[in-house]
């Protein structure tokens, strides 16, 4: 650790909580609690009927938080961008008539006010991990923030932009691990799963894992998600996919529902083992 950068490390310090924190949001979720706060749904928003079938997926596994981007932050400009706002109305409208809860990623300042009435936790995506100007602009909102880990940061500089928000006033900052960037090509990215019992000791925010986009590949997802629930951490968001070949983004990392049922089963003894609650 680079001591002079810990000193900036303020707000999000272990030293500076009694306590852990717990990021509530509505429908009786909790991030940081006994509870493993399970999040699942497309990398892309495309349709009703996609979403249809991920929310009735997720209501008989239990799950209380759709994911799904509108706003998609691609490497190449050619790539598919996602459906904008209209395509939040729409995710919108089928994650209430299912009582779930939505985490979508913000990528633009101008579109934060717009979003706001449809969305229960904004992502800060990992390529603007260190976007400041949008770092402090959720920062003065009391809105759930989930702060994805850069591919190419450490986690010190994960916390510094944690600082960004908590500093600006908002104290509803949860932070994710999503694999970052090595020599290793057979994988998308590297799980860094030290990442959070090492998170946890330095710092009161909870901490979750995103095995798909930290491996790119479907059949290493169960295998991670089981790792990073053994590791300690708060909460999983994982791709899932109706039909994973004709996705629109992100394929190769999504589970069909039934992959992610059979998953659901599969974690909760690794749950209990630790003694918490899924
Ligand atoms: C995503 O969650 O869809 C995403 C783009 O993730 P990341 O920012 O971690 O690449
Ligand atoms: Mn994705």
């Amino acid at each position: 650790m680079r001591k002079n950068l810990l000193a900036h490390i303020r707000l999000a310090g272990s030293s500076n909580a009694k306590k852990k924190s717990i990021i509530k949001i509505g429908n009786n979720i909790a991030f940081g609690g006994k509870k493993i706060v399970m999040m699942a749904g497309p990398c892309a928003v495309e349709s009703e009927d996609q979403l249809e079938n991920i929310a009735e997926t997720l209501v008989t596994a239990g799950v209380k938080i759709i994911r799904g981007g509108v706003f998609k932050a691609r490497t190449s400009p050619y790539s598919f961008q996602g459906l904008g706002l209209n395509g939040l109305k729409i995710f919108s409208k089928i994650a209430k008539k299912n009582n779930l809860s939505i985490i979508t990623e913000v990528l633009d300042i101008r579109d934060i006010e717009k979003m706001l009435p449809y969305c229960d936790i904004f992502q800060i995506g990992s390529r603007n991990m260190q976007n400041f100007a949008l770092l402090r602009e959720i920062g003065k909102l009391k809105k759930a923030v989930l702060i994805k880990r850069n591919m190419s940061s450490t986690i010190q500089e994960l916390l510094l932009a944690a600082e960004y928000v908590l500093s600006n006033g908002n104290p509803n900052v949860i932070l994710c691990e999503r694999g970052i960037r090595t020599f290793e090509t057979e994988t998308k990215n590297t799980l860094s799963l030290s990442a959070i019992p090492l998170i946890k000791e330095i710092s009161h925010l909870p901490i979750i894992v995103d095995p798909s986009h930290a491996t790119g590949k479907k059949t290493l997802v169960p295998a991670m998600t089981k790792a990073a629930i053994a590791a300690g951490a708060d909460g999983i968001l994982i791709d899932i996919h109706p039909n994973p070949k004709k996705a629109l983004c992100d394929g190769s990392q999504a589970l069909k529902p039934g992959e992610f049922l059979q998953l659901m089963q599969k974690i909760k003894p690794i749950a209990w083992a630790i003694g918490r609650d899924i």
